[in-house]
This record gives C-alpha cells, structure tokens and sequence, in this order.
C-alpha cells in the first residue's frame, strides 16, 4: 500500500496489528474515524489509554475488574464452595449470562498449549491449587472448551490435586467437540452447568 501520507500510514499500521482487521480494514477504519469530529478519535484514545493503565485484575479470582476484589467475589450471596475454571472473561459473561451457576470463579488467562508455547506456569493454575488446598472450595467445574488443549488443561489441573479432598465435574458436553463457550446458547450452557458430570467419568468416556 503506497501512502501519501506518513501519519496515516503509521496509523493503518497500528490499526491493522488487532486481530482479524486487514490493512484495507485497518484503512476504512483509519478514513472513518478522519471524518468523524476530531473529539471522537480523542474519547476512543483516551478509553484505550485509561483501560491499559487502570485495569485490575481480581486477587482472587484473576478476572478483570476495575477494584481490588471482582463484584462476584466479593458478593456475600455467591456460594463460595464452588469454583467454575474458565479460560478468560468471555467465559465468566457467558456463564453469568444464562443466570444458572451461583458460585465463583477461577479466571486461567488461557489454556496449556505446547504448541503455542503456553505452559502451566503462564496460567493462573499455582494459585488455583494453593486456594483449593485452602480448604474451602468443595467443587470444582472445568468449564474450558473441549478441545485437546482445554482436556490437556483439566487433566493437569486434576493431577495436581490428587489426593485434595475436593470434588471434580466436568459441564456436560451438550456443546458440540470443539465449540467455545461464549459462542454457545445460554439455554444450552445453562443445562451444561445444571447437568455436570463428576471429572472422572468424562475420562473414561474418552
Ligand atoms: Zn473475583
């Protein structure tokens, strides 16, 4: 692409870098947003700013919020015995969403993927099992994708916790192989959590 314009090109540049947006995507963007009035682009700048330099994310569970301690954490009425393992915050909206699962979470940040080069200590798998071992938490649900790297993820969590007293399930795999979690009806995903299955029998099913 030849730009007139070095100030636009550094632009598109930066534009075209967010996943799924093309430079000529990336340019619609850019000549939109020239149209619209200058103060615009400022709100949109200033939003992006603000969200790097301020975002939290919870002690307890690891999810993004915008204090210390989440609002379901730190929600009294939330049954706190239970934890739901996700893979990132798309999961916690999708499941909140279907208004069926009132315990909390354990946000991982993504799934063990030797392929992509993340192992079990860029996830928040240590503080998971530290927080298990506490005691407290009587339930674990895997609630990751049932791909080989959300099974590779349950199982080394599962492992870990050997001989912990604490009880392991699997949401029930309605969701088609392979399916994420946010893409998934809140009917559908709401029945997967009611119907959850202990950890072990999904293994043998395998
Ligand atoms: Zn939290």
């Amino acid at each position: 692409m030849d730009f007139s314009s070095k100030l636009l090109e550094n632009a598109v540049y930066e534009m075209s870098q967010l996943p799924g947006i093309g430079k000529r995507t990336a340019l619609r963007l850019v000549l939109h947003l020239l149209k619209q009035p200058e103060d615009q682009t400022s709100r949109l700048a200033l939003a992006l700013e603000n969200l790097r330099k301020e975002i939290k994310f919870c002690e307890n569970c690891h999810n993004i919020s915008d204090v210390a301690l989440c609002e379901i954490c730190s929600n009294p009425r939330r049954d706190k015995s239970m934890v739901c393992v996700v893979e990132d915050i798309r999961d916690v909206m999708a499941i909140e969403n279907t208004s069926q699962y009132k315990g909390l979470y354990h946000v991982l940040g993504g799934k063990i993927s030797p392929m992509e080069g993340v192992g079990p200590q860029d996830l928040t798998i240590a503080s998971l099992v530290k927080k298990v071992k506490l005691g407290e938490i009587k339930e674990l649900i895997f609630a990751l994708s049932s791909t080989m790297e959300g099974d590779t993820t349950n199982f080394y969590i599962y492992k870990q916790l050997e001989g912990v007293p604490v009880k392991t399930s699997t949401i029930a795999r309605g969701i088609a192989v392979g399916d994420e979690l946010e893409y998934a009806d809140e009917v559908t995903l709401g029945r997967s959590i009611l119907n959850r299955i202990p950890f072990e029998n999904s293994l043998k099913a395998n």
